[in-house]
Formats: structure tokens, C-alpha cells, sequence
């Protein structure tokens, strides 16, 4: 993807206003339970002030709906972004340019929550001006909030040369080498919970892909829409005729669906629970699909040793209630492996799907895995995304 990158620019003197994602995990007590986000900033921000920059940052925190709310301040996170960067952090509740042009060349500013005016969520052009005279160059760093056309994110890309940071170079390079252009064939791995969550991106995904499988509760879906029946298992029987012609269309584009053809069928939706497994018709109507069985591990394995890239969203069964991890953690295994072996591309994302593949152990040797929740998806469902937009060139 052609896009503006900071190494295209003479960065000295210049005040740069960087819109990153602070939207970190808390716990009652107010510490971060997890600091990804956080540490994902750190390299745009040393590369900014090691090439004599002032960096103004931006971020949103929470759902303060256009409210000031005290326990949604960002001030928090001064102290762990102090240390993180080795530099005092200044925080500034109300900027204004000439407070900023004040401070040291090389000064990092946290700015108070975007979203206590609802201006932000509006994307309101006002703010989005306001938010560019603090600076003379945009950049972008936040691919978890691409999706959104907030003032912050994308509408201040209008107002001011808009520059992607090098967390969301990475993320647009990995990801554009999987879908735009990938190493041919292409396959997905698209799991989960419900059919009606993801009707736009299998509909993409099946006009790009070699091969699709679908794995999860989703696939129960498809399952009786091809006649089976699934017993009690979570499924959307209203959603039969969007699954027909989903494969309908798969057939067209010449996507070879891959659903499963064997089912671990569980009594109860608990860790551990009576289970065994069956073929498609032997599903008893007490019974419940809570995860793929080994012959169609087998198939799916197969379709990876076939495959030059894979990209995956969603669980293949119940993987929080062990056994049903089972063809989640056997798939993820194997692809790591291959991936490991530079058989594959690995490009994984979106919701449960971190968690699912470092549950399995899978995730350091996946080529990349995006921590972006709905801008993933997004992206998987073809959407362009507001700021990402702004980054084209
Ligand atoms: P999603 O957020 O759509 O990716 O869905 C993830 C959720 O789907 C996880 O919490 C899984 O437990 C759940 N899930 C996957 N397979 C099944 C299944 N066969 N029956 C019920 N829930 C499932």
C-alpha cells in the first residue's frame, strides 16, 4: 500500500501531533493490567524526538460520551509513558499552540482524553482544526481506532499533512501483504461466536480467497443451512439464506469453503463436559456443537500445507472451556510451525482471536498478529477506513 511515511520527512523543528491508542486495561484499583498499547507508542515517539521533533499525543480513553469524567483522565498514564520513554511526559488538560511552542524542542505532551467533548465522536471539523494548529505535521499511530472518523483519528488529516507512525506502518504493510497483495494461494480461517456479526467480511473474503474455512458457532449456521441438523447448538436459523448465498458466491468466485465434516457434540456449554465425537447427521437434539473434529483438523491442516498465506479471525470451537480448544489449538499450532519454517504467511486478528492463539502457545511465530479489534474486521470486510485514508498518497 502507498502510504506516507515518516522517513519521507525532515522532522527538525517540527511539532508533530500523533494520535496513538492509551485505551489500556485497568483494574479497580486504576493500574494497567496490560501495557501493549502503551509500549506500542514508544517507538514512533523516540523516533520523533531522536529526530529532533516535539511530539504532541492524542488519545481517547473509555466512553466518556462528551463529558468531563475524573476517572477517565489520561493522566494516569503519565507516570508508566514517563518511564516507558525514559523522559518527562507533560501532561496539558487544555493545550494551546502557544503552550506548546514553550516547551523544549525535543518535550513530549499527553493531552487530556479526546473524548470529553463529544465533539471528537462527531468528528467535528472545529475540533479537528483546533487539534492541527497544535502542530505542523499529523501522524497517525493508532490502527485500533483507524476505523472510526473521529476529529482526532482521520478528520484532522484535512487540516494537516498526515503521516502514518511507524506502529501503523507495520500494521498497513502486514496486512496489505495478506489480503491486497499476498503470496498466493490465500486462505482464511474465520471462527467465532455468530454468522450475523461477520456477513460482511465472509462476503469480501470470498471474493478474494483461494480457500475459506469456517469454524466455530458460525459454522453450525452453515451447517443447517445445508440440511444437517445441529441439535441445540448455537446457531442463527434465520440467517439460512445469507449463508446459501455466501456459498453460492464461493462457488462463483471459486473459493473452495471448507466447513467442518466431524463435530465434538457436548451435553452442556461448561469446561469439561460429556462430549464425544460424531458426524454431521448424528447430533442429538440435547446435544450441542462446541468444536470441530479431528478429521476436519486434518482437512484444515491439509489446506494450510496448500497455502502460501493464511489470515484468521475467530476461534474454531468453545476455546475457553477445555477440551473444546482442541482444533483452535491444533490449527494454531501447526500454522506457528509453518509459519515458523517460512512455509506461510500468518496474519492473524480481531476480538477473541489474540487470545485464542496465545492460549494455544501460536502467537510469537505468527508473521504478525494485529491487537486491533473492529479496524481489523473492518479492514477483512473490504472497508475503507477513515484513518488509513488520510495516509494514501
Ligand atoms: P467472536 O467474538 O465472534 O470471534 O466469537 C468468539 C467466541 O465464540 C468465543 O467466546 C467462543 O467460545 C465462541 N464459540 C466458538 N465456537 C463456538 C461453538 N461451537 N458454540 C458456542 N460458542 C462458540
Amino acid at each position: 500500500m502507498d502510504f506516507r511515511r515518516l522517513e519521507e520527512i525532515d522532522l527538525s523543528g517540527k511539532t508533530a501531533v500523533v494520535r496513538v491508542d492509551f485505551n489500556v486495561p485497568r483494574n479497580e484499583a486504576g493500574g494497567i493490567t496490560d501495557d501493549t498499547r502503551l509500549r506500542a507508542a514508544v517507538p514512533t515517539i523516540q523516533y520523533l524526538r531522536g529526530n529532533g521533533a516535539k511530539t504532541v499525543l492524542l488519545s481517547h480513553f473509555g466512553r466518556p460520551k462528551g463529558e468531563f469524567k475524573p476517572e477517565l483522565s489520561l493522566n494516569f498514564i503519565v507516570p508508566a509513558l514517563s518511564e516507558a520513554l525514559g523522559v518527562e511526559v507533560t501532561f496539558i488538560e487544555k493545550p494551546s499552540s502557544e503552550m506548546i511552542a514553550d516547551l523544549p524542542v525535543d518535550a513530549v505532551v499527553l493531552v487530556e482524553n479526546t473524548r470529553f467533548t463529544s465533539m471528537e465522536t462527531e468528528g467535528h471539523p472545529g475540533m479537528a482544526q483546533f487539534l492541527a494548529s497544535l502542530g505542523d505535521i499529523f501522524v497517525m499511530d493508532a490502527f485500533s481506532a483507524a476505523h472510526r472518523n473521529h476529529a482526532s483519528s482521520a478528520v484532522i488529516g484535512e487540516y494537516l499533512p498526515a503521516y502514518a507512525g511507524l506502529a501503523m506502518e507495520r500494521e498497513l504493510d502486514h496486512i496489505s501483504q495478506a489480503l491486497e497483495y499476498p503470496k498466493k494461494p490465500v486462505m482464511a480461517i474465520v471462527g467465532g461466536a455468530k454468522v450475523s456479526t461477520k456477513i460482511d467480511l465472509l462476503k469480501n473474503l470470498v471474493a478474494k480467497l483461494d480457500k475459506l474455512v469456517i469454524g466455530g458457532g458460525m459454522a453450525n449456521t452453515f451447517l443447517h443451512a445445508k440440511g444437517h441438523d445441529v441439535g441445540g447448538s448455537l446457531c442463527e436459523k434465520d440467517l439460512k439464506e445469507t449463508a446459501l448465498e455466501i456459498l453460492t458466491n464461493a462457488d462463483k468466485a471459486g473459493c473452495k469453503i471448507i466447513l467442518p465434516i466431524d463435530v465434538v457434540a457436548a451435553e452442556a456449554f461448561k469446561a469439561h463436559a460429556e462430549h464425544r465425537v460424531c458426524g454431521l447427521d448424528d447430533v442429538k437434539a440435547g446435544e450441542m456443537i462446541l468444536d470441530a473434529g479431528p478429521e476436519t483438523v486434518t482437512q484444515i491442516l491439509d489446506a494450510i500445507d496448500a497455502s502460501e498465506t493464511l489470515i484468521w479471525n475467530g476461534p474454531l470451537g468453545a476455546f475457553e472451556l477445555p477440551p473444546f480448544d482442541t482444533s483452535t489449538v491444533e490449527c494454531a499450532k501447526y500454522a506457528a510451525k509453518q509459519c515458523k519454517a517460512g512455509q506461510i504467511i500468518a496474519v492473524a486478528g480481531g476480538g477473541d482471536t489474540v487470545a485464542a492463539l496465545n492460549h494455544a502457545g501460536a502467537a510469537d511465530d505468527f508473521t504478525f498478529i494485529s491487537t486491533a479489534g473492529g479496524a481489523f474486521l473492518e479492514w477483512m470486510e473490504g472497508k475503507a477506513l477513515p484513518g488509513v485514508e488520510i495516509l494514501r498518497k
